[in-house]
């Protein structure tokens, strides 16, 4: 099992990160993707990956909502640390017009270059998408024929936009909140293939019921997967293994030449 969307190194696991961790192995999480926030977020990460070694893969990137007046001082660090060759891929980037529109040229530049990095070092993205789907996708497609691979975490979007982006080899990232009654992808998402399928948290935030709205962590992927499992009408072992699976091959996948 592995979470592939949970922020560990946030201030609101501070205090307990050994239990969280303990009680994420019980569960039986073998891995956790960490995807940055800006900058600042690698020395945590980095922090983490020595305290618990082989247990998670980093990701380092510039979220939508982190671009302030210093974003290229940011994206020049996080290239920089991309380079050293420590990091799984780019994460997370994307766009967000929820609460603030105001940058929305300043996010699209930014998702671009990062793409360009993605297509350059042959690295997967996590893309963060709220209130911007048809934005996102149409600068996506603009590298469906580079060879461009990732995850569409937490994804929010409807059935036509789930088959497209599978349709060109990206995966979807399911949470906490499929769990929930109102969650729109619950009518559809059995009608996408799971190979195109992977699990994750978005630790602390965003918990599956019957947490909801308290802190999440990576031990309540079992949450999820029943809920998958249910909505699939299959096997819940048969789902974990199939989405840790689709997780592993796209750490693991490099382009076609
Ligand atoms: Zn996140």
């Amino acid at each position: 099992m592995i979470d592939t969307h949970t922020h560990l190194y946030l201030p609101e696991f501070q205090d307990d990160i050994d239990e969280v961790m303990a009680r994420a192995e019980g569960a039986g999480l073998r891995r956790c993707w960490l995807p940055a926030i800006d900058a600042s977020s690698l020395p945590l990460m980095q922090d983490l990956d020595r305290r618990f070694p082989g247990y998670f893969s980093l990701f380092a990137g510039l979220h939508p909502t982190e671009i302030t007046d210093d974003y290229q001082a940011q994206l020049s660090l996080i290239y920089k640390a991309l380079q050293s060759g420590a990091y799984k891929g780019i994460g997370e980037i994307g766009m967000d017009l929820y609460w603030d529109t105001s940058r929305k040229k300043e996010q699209e530049e930014v998702l671009r270059t990062q793409l360009d990095w993605a297509v350059e070092m042959d690295l997967p993205v996590l893309l963060h998408v709220r209130n911007a789907f048809d934005e996102t996708l149409a600068i996506v497609r603009e590298y469906y024929n580079k060879g461009l691979r990732g995850v569409f975490h937490c994804f929010s979007g409807n059935y036509d936009q789930a088959k497209e982006i599978v349709e060109h080899g990206f995966l979807l990232g399911i949470g906490g909140t499929i769990t929930y009654k109102n969650s729109a992808q619950r009518a559809f998402i059995s009608h996408i293939p799971l190979s195109s399928i992977v699990v994750e948290t978005d630790a602390p935030y965003l918990s599956p019921v019957p947490f909801r709205g308290k802190r999440n962590e990576p031990s309540y992927v079992p949450y999820v997967l029943k809920a998958l499992a249910d909505l699939y009408a299959l096997d819940v072992d048969f789902v974990e293994k199939q989405t840790e699976e689709n997780a592993i091959s796209l750490e693991n996948q490099k382009k076609h030449k």
